[in-house]
């Protein structure tokens, strides 16, 4: 008998998550200097964290040999303020992808359905398949989430409905009224999730708030690794009612948030500048990329987040050659093959993505 017979069958069929390449394995691949690559392939801040975040982790990392508050008690009280709910209404997690994956621990069943796009956020199936749950997939006409279409999904079986607004890959939203609409629609059996880790870029983001506050049973996540520059870090969280909260933190390691992290996305909430200036410049960024494509004559999916999806023809082929000259970009599962997922970067990082970008579409034009 070999080790894999003893395994779970499930997690021999677990489809495994595909993160790009980092930056030093593509310098020492194409003999580039690290310093010389591009990468905008993961939608990270390129202009880092806030200095306040920096500081605030370097003095945490002083006291590293202790463990951490293991319930994150400080960035919970200071996320209550951010939100205007109580502090045990937030559960902090190893990024909010853990937020995810501890949903799955706490509610799913074999047989249970997890709705979700068909070009949704690909971890919510991830965790669905691991929890032995069936993710169903709804289609998805634009690229956008379609709601009316979600909400006729919705079975008896229907346990999780995730919905990432903006979503990755496709950087589409839904607007406030469509998810009002949606989520007032929702019977008693089903649980809503709204995945928030790009809300921060949208100029007037949908709140869920209300939603929690009326016992609703939903919950939503954000992240500290978008728009807060921290993804080197793993620090997200999820928040919703008390009960919802007590039962997420039954399923989760007893120091999952390290120290360093909570600490560091404190400093970053308390410098708000830092984000509204970022959100500004991302939007001129999106801007300036979205521009730089109808000139090279490449249509892009109007997005309302930090990466724009462009429609290369061979997304695969293009990927390849941009990461041949520098430049990591992100390439798409089958479904979206046409489409190459462009993080907005610097001014200068765009400036040379769309130069290269167009160097490469002109050959390929060639038949070179
Ligand atoms: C990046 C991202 C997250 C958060 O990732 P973490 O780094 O684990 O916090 C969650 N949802 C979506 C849709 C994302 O793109």
């Amino acid at each position: 008998m070999n080790l894999s017979q003893l395994a779970n069958l499930r997690i021999l069929d677990q489809p495994v998550y595909q993160p790009g390449k980092p930056i030093e394995q593509v310098a020492r691949e194409h003999g580039f200097k690290p310093e010389e690559v591009c990468k905008l392939a993961s939608n990270e801040n390129p202009w880092g964290a806030s200095p306040s975040a920096l500081k605030a982790g370097k003095v945490a990392l002083e006291s590293v040999f202790l463990y951490p508050e293991g319930s994150g008690l400080d960035l919970r009280e200071k996320l209550s303020q951010y939100h205007g709910l109580d502090s045990n209404q937030f559960i902090l997690g190893n990024g909010s992808n853990e937020i995810i994956e501890l949903l799955g621990h706490v509610f799913l069943k074999p047989d249970d359905e997890v709705l979700v796009g068909a070009h949704a956020f690909v971890v919510y199936k991830l965790v669905a398949l691991l929890m032995g749950a069936k993710p169903i997939e709804v289609a998805m006409p634009n690229l956008t989430h379609d709601l009316k279409a979600m909400r006729e999904a919705v079975s008896e079986r229907t346990k999780l409905i995730f919905l990432p607004s903006p979503n990755n890959p496709t950087g589409t939203a839904n607007t406030i009224a469509e998810i009002n609409e949606f989520v007032a629609s929702l019977p008693d059996h089903v649980i809503f999730c709204l995945d928030e880790a790009y809300a921060e870029y949208q100029e007037d983001p949908f709140c869920l708030v209300p939603f929690i506050r009326n016992g609703r049973k939903v919950i939503a996540m954000r992240t500290f690794s978008k728009i807060h520059g921290l993804a080197g870090l793993r620090i997200g969280y999820g928040y919703g009612s008390s009960e919802m909260i007590s039962l997420l933190q039954r399923a989760r390691q007893p120091f999952n948030a390290n120290s360093i992290a909570q600490a560091a996305a404190i400093g970053a909430l308390e410098d708000e500048d830092w984000v509204d200036l970022c959100r500004r410049r991302n939007r001129s960024g999106l801007q300036q990329v979205k521009s730089g494509c109808a000139k090279i004559g490449l249509d892009v999916v109007s997005s309302e987040a930090n990466f724009l999806l462009v429609g290369v023809g061979d997304g695969k082929r293009v990927f390849e050659e941009l990461q041949a000259r520098g430049i990591i970009t992100r390439p798409m599962p089958p479904s979206l093959n046409e489409f190459l997922r462009i993080s907005i970067g610097t001014e200068e990082q765009n400036e040379k993505v769309l130069k290269v970008l167009a160097s490469v579409m002109k050959e390929r034009t060639a038949g070179l």
